[in-house]
């Protein structure tokens, strides 16, 4: 043990390197260790950027989670929102806070999960920092930049939605949070609750259907939804200076176990509310609506409401009425000012 934690930082780097993919190519013209990677883009190419932090006892429990599951979720959370540009993932950059008594088997673990995320997202490793938590708070934390490549002017922004435009979203949305209230509850060690786990441990995102609605300029205001839908149709609907209009009849839940839903996980609650999905949730011209397939590539896209003129989100119930939905979605500032409150 004593031996892993004198690992040195140059070691460290050079540790993670030969597990990540990280060979130049692409975009990418000088990576990995120099003092600052050197990117190719070419002309009719614009760049897409975005950084994204994930932090023990914030963002993952450590104590539960397997560190391969941190790893990959650690890169997938920062890649999806280039899914949500339509954009195509190239490079990434890993800051890295770790404790000394992470430094072997856990770390090794943890890079397996990152280095297939990575593969799977065509992504390479440019470079990065590290540094050791001090003992006195022994926390992991990433800070991870992403960037992406998409055709000049196809990038799809959140604020483009117009009065008229039907809202869709992709795949079954709640399922990620289903995963963390069962972390949440202590129900993870329960061997018939695992596969419920999986959508929290090793969240899919939409890279290629956000590709394409970019490359087909299908959509015409495009985000991630990663903080619940209630939180980010607000978002997307502010952004247009846009309402919205969604039905309760048409929204994708996730199916909830009878056990569970006697516990109180009600689907609609989990499908409003719950963060982490990480589906798509776009906007479709009225009269390209026809274009839109029922599934992509094996992911169900949900024709869920439309937009409106004026503002604020209104939930249309079964019965025709209607009442305003508010944002419930996750809010770490909210969270904080709540938990002080208690
Ligand atoms: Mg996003």
């Amino acid at each position: 043990m004593a031996r892993e934690t004198t690992i040195g930082e140059d070691k460290l780097i050079e540790h993670i390197r030969r597990r990540i993919p990280s060979a130049e190519g692409g975009l990418l013209r000088l990576g990995i260790g120099d003092d600052a990677a050197v990117l190719r883009p070419g002309p009719q190419i614009e760049l897409v950027v975005t950084c994204d932090q994930s932090l023990e006892d914030v963002h993952f429990v450590a104590a539960v989670l397997p560190p391969e599951a941190i790893g990959y979720r650690a890169l997938a959370r920062a890649t999806s929102d280039l899914a949500a540009m339509g954009a195509r993932p190239q490079l990434f950059l890993l800051s890295l806070a770790i404790p000394a008594e992470r430094m072997g088997r856990w770390l090794d673990r943890m890079l397996a999960g990152m280095a297939r995320a990575a593969r799977q997202f065509g992504l390479r490793l440019a470079g990065g920092d590290t540094a050791q938590s001090p003992p006195g708070n022994p926390k992991i934390g990433f800070d991870i930049t992403v960037i992406g490549v998409v055709e000049r002017g196809r990038a799809v922004y959140r604020s483009g939605a117009r009065a008229g435009d039907a809202i869709f979203v992709s795949g079954r949305l709640g399922q990620a949070q289903l995963g963390l209230e069962l972390v949440q509850r202590g129900l993870y060690r329960q061997r018939q609750w695992k596969r419920w786990l999986r959508p929290h441990y090793y969240p899919a995102i939409c890279l290629e259907l956000g590709q394409w609605l970019a490359r087909r300029q299908l959509a015409t205001a495009m985000m991630d939804i990663s903080d619940g839908l209630s939180t980010d149709l607000h978002r997307l609907c502010r952004s247009g200076r846009v309402g919205a209009r969604i039905f309760v009849s048409e929204i994708p839940c996730v199916a909830v176990p009878g056990e569970l839903r006697e516990r109180g996980m009600d689907a609609l609650r989990l499908a409003l509310h719950g963060g982490e999905d990480y589906g798509l949730l776009f906007t479709v011209r009225k009269s390209q609506i026809a274009r839109i397939p029922r599934r992509y590539r094996g992911t169900a896209l949900t024709r869920i409401g439309e937009i409106v003129g004026g503002r604020g989100v209104r939930l249309v119930n079964a019965d025709g009425r209607s009442s305003p939905l508010a944002a419930q979605g996750w809010d770490h500032f909210a969270e904080v000012a709540r938990r002080r409150v208690k």
